[in-house]
This record gives C-alpha cells, structure tokens and sequence, in this order.
C-alpha cells in the first residue's frame, strides 16, 4: 500500500514541498504519495490527528502551526526542542515525534551546495521570526566565531538571543542583539535575511560596508531575485537564495520518514530551471 505524507499549512496551495518529495519519490523508487492539506486556522490539530487516522504517516507543517506542531509531539529532537517549532512529524507505533528540519536545511545548503564553511565566521541574521528560531541551533553547533541578530523589534532579537543562551558558549565571540542602527562598522562573513521584507521587496536598512571580502549574502526567500540580493551584490557580495534551504530541509524529512537519503542537486536545478522557465 503507497504510504501517505502531506504538507500541513495555512495557506499552503503555494507549498512545492508537493513536487520536492514527488521527485525525492520517483529517485528513489520509495512508494509514497505527498499531498497538501489545509488546515482551519483553528484546527491544525484535528487536522493532523485525522490524517493520522487515515493511515498517514508524517506531515510536513507550514505557517502558522509549527508551534502547534511542536505542541503535538510526544518527542522532540534537540534542534526541534531549541527551536521550540517542529516542521516535520512522524507518526509511529502510537507516537508522536517531532524534529526541525529548516536549520539543517540551510546549514547543508551554506556548505554542501555553496560551499560556505560557517565554522570560525561571523554571522549577521536578520529577523527574530519562527525562522531564525528555527536554525539557531544547527548553526552555532557549526562553531561560528560570532552571531549578531538584528531585529527591527529589537525585544524579539533580545529574547531570542536570551532563549539560545545555553548555546552561546558554541560561538567563540557570542551571540547578541542588535538594532539595525547599531551594525555601523560592522563586517560579516555570512549576512542572512530571515525576515519576511523580501516577499515585498523591501529590505532591512544595512550599512553597505557590512559585506566583509568574500562575504555571502542568503536570503531565506525563494523563487525571485530580492533587494537584498540586488544589495549584495552591488556591495560586492555574493548573494543565494533560499531555494537550496528548501530542497534540503524537504531531504532531511524525506530521510527521518523513509530512512533514504535523496539527492538533492538535480531537484534544486530543476526547479531554478522552471523559476527562470
Ligand atoms: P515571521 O516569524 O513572521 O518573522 C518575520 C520577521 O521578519 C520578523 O523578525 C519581522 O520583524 C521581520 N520583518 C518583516 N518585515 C520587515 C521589514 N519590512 N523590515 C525589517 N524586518 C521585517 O516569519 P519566519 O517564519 O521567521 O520567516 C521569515 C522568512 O523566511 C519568510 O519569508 C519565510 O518564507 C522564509 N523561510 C524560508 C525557508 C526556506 O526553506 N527557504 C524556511 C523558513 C522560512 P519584526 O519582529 O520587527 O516584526
């Protein structure tokens, strides 16, 4: 019997994860069928228990519900339990596991696909939302030097630096909170843009000495060439999107429910393929 997976969300009929896990499927010959599912912004939980019900057997899960999610699981991964966000569930034997796939997801695609090494850098993340929450974790077990959060609402990056305090000991020169006003003078190796402003093409106001020689410029967003991406590169910065992430963090699920690792390179070309199509 083919095996049952979804992508839980609200919206979520923009979601690719659908054709991501489709060619994860057909690469590997695994028997599986992935669909969307729409959940009430008031019913994930249902939503999810239904599917369970139904022979399902693990979701990936979308805004708004990753902390409901979280709430969900019976067990949580350390990255998940850091991050306080689940995006992948796997239903078994009765349980409930949760696990966060996104941190692994950019730090594969920073190394492995632009081959970036974050150990030793300084890292400047922009936005303190379920995105920088999520991939705190994987990154400072990467060893980076240092890591700045900047936040236009500067209590969140101040809470979220506070929330990851366990973990400062990871980055040699430690984790703090910054207001954009206060990166003057600033240089970083890797400058992230985990904020939503690139769905609107607006962009967090940088210094545009802020790119240190050689630096990458990531931009969560995927699928268009944000402003900040245009920042960078006129600053002589070399800029990725957040396609990469996407593809890697959807491996990283696929490998947690099915135990086969799928390659991720030629989805990840495909799909630019029919961005720039
Ligand atoms: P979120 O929880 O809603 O947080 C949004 C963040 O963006 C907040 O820190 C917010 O600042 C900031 N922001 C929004 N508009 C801004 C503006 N005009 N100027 C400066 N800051 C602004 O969202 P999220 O879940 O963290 O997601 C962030 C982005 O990452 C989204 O675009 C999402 O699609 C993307 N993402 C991509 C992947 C991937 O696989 N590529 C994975 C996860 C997320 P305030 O706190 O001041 O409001």
């Amino acid at each position: 019997m083919t095996d049952l997976y979804a992508v839980i969300g609200n919206p979520v009929a923009h979601s690719l994860s659908p054709a991501i896990h489709g060619e994860f499927a057909r690469a590997t010959g695994q028997d599986i069928s992935y669909g969307r599912l729409l959940a009430p912004l008031d019913g994930f939980k249902a939503a999810a228990l239904e599917f369970r019900e139904g022979s399902g057997m693990g979701l990936n899960v979308t805004l708004p519900f990753k902390q409901e999610a979280w709430r969900l699981a019976d067990t949580h991964t350390p990255g998940a339990l850091a991050a306080g966000a689940v995006n992948t569930l796997k239903f078994e034997d009765g349980r409930i596991a949760g696990h966060n796939t996104d941190g692994t997801g950019l730090t594969r695609d920073l190394k492995d696909n632009l081959g970036c090494a974050i150990r030793g850098r300084r890292l400047l993340l922009m936005g303190a939302g379920g995105a920088v929450y999520g991939v705190m974790e994987p990154l400072l077990r990467e060893l980076p030097q240092e890591v700045v959060v900047a936040n236009r609402t500067l209590e969140k990056a101040v809470a979220l630096v506070g929330h990851f305090e366990m973990l400062q000991k990871f980055a040699s020169r430690g984790v703090t909170a910054r207001p954009y006003g206060a990166l003057t003078g600033l240089r970083f190796d890797i400058v992230i843009n985990a904020t939503s402003a690139g769905l609107t093409d607006v962009m967090p106001p940088l210094p545009r000495d802020i790119f240190a020689p050689g630096a990458l410029a990531y931009e969560m967003v995927y699928g268009r060439s944000t402003l900040f991406m245009r920042f960078a590169v006129e600053c002589g910065a070399r800029a990725a999107g957040g396609l990469g992430m996407l593809v890697e963090q959807a491996a990283e699920s696929f490998f947690i429910w099915r135990g086969v690792r799928p390659a991720t390179a030629p989805v990840i070309r495909s799909l630019r393929q029919k961005d720039e199509g």
